[in-house]
């Protein structure tokens, strides 16, 4: 098999002296100030150990990661009931379209579109204070990636606020049909919070080492979900984590993946590895470029494609 340590270490020395390095994302203003020239990528292995290049220890905005937190956290508070109030389809849209709202009532395709993350935010307001339901968020990330310094980026989620309107939009449109129960602001100021949790790739490789490992997180011996339940949630990482860049993703890297657009990219290869990788450059789906491409790479090289193994990769 391959050494994981020198494959990490040649992939973060090609990303650096990449010329196409996607474009930082600026709709958030706050977002803008990231630096186009990091990258790092941190993998925690089958056996539990961390390898990491880069810039694997400096915090970035997970943005939209954070809704595959969400949703396992909504599952485990409503069960499969959240599915009356969100679908489980690619949307083929980019992830803050509305257009297929008003032909589908209100009921968003999936989780990981923003309206589809809106509604599950809402799901696990219900019945709480807004500062109550982002402190239950935030403690489950936090114990998640076994590190209380994570945290939320105040800045970051200030500057979403001010300048969401296609986010309202989107909430209000539901609110119009009663898929969100509470107050759109008070949804919406948690949904921006969450997406403004900043974490490394390393906190990140290690928040989602359960999806990894049957539910399980075998680097802490803490169950997360049931096995049926992480499989599930793989399922539409693959199917929907990159927006309309979905199937690109799983063409070029067959791995379940999620993106955010403040770079990062937390991509799952099954009992095998839970990978973090960050560059904040995007291209036109808002998926990390430069993160996309040393994916792509990692998993030709250590064989880790969920849909098989190139004849030049080890089998793991
Ligand atoms: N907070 C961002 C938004 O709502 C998340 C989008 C993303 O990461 N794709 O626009």
């Amino acid at each position: 098999m391959p050494d994981l340590g020198a494959v990490l270490n040649e992939i973060a020395a090609e990303m650096a002296a990449r010329p196409d390095r996607g474009v930082v994302a600026d709709y958030i203003p706050e977002l803008a100030r990231a630096d186009a020239s990091a990258f790092g990528i941190a993998v925690i292995d089958g056996q539990g150990e961390t390898y990491a290049a880069g810039d694997a220890d400096i915090p970035f905005s997970i943005q939209s990661i954070s809704k595959v937190f969400t949703l396992t956290l909504a599952l485990g508070m409503v069960g499969d009931r959240l599915w009356r109030r969100v679908g489980r389809e690619p949307s083929g849209n980019p992830f803050n379209s509305i257009v297929q709202l008003e032909r589908e009532r209100g009921v968003p395709r999936n989780p990981f579109i923003n309206a589809g993350a809106i509604a599950v935010t809402d799901v696990i307001l219900s019945g709480h204070q807004p500062s109550e339901a982002l402190g239950e968020i935030l403690r489950f990330l936090r114990f998640l990636g076994q590190d209380d310094t994570i945290f939320v980026d105040k800045a970051v989620a200030a500057s979403e606020k001010r300048t969401g309107f296609r986010n309202a939009a989107l909430a209000n449109y539901m609110k119009s049909y009663g898929v969100i129960e509470n107050p759109v602001d008070f949804t919406l100021g948690v949904y921006f919070h969450h997406c403004a949790v900043a974490m490394s790739c390393r906190q990140l490789a290690m928040a989602g080492n359960y999806l990894a490992h049957a539910g399980r997180n075998p680097a802490t011996g803490l169950s997360v979900v049931s096995p049926e339940r992480a499989r599930r949630i793989n399922a539409l990482m693959l199917t929907c984590g990159h927006y309309d860049g979905s199937g690109e993703f799983a063409y070029r890297v067959g791995l379940p993946g999620k993106s955010g657009v403040g770079g990062g990219i937390l991509a799952v290869a099954p009992g095998k590895a839970s990978i973090a990788v960050w560059s904040p450059g995007l291209d036109p789906s808002g998926n990390s470029h430069l993160g996309r491409i040393a994916l792509e790479m990692l998993a030709k090289r250590m064989g880790w494609s969920i849909f098989g193994t190139d004849g030049s990769s080890a089998p793991v």
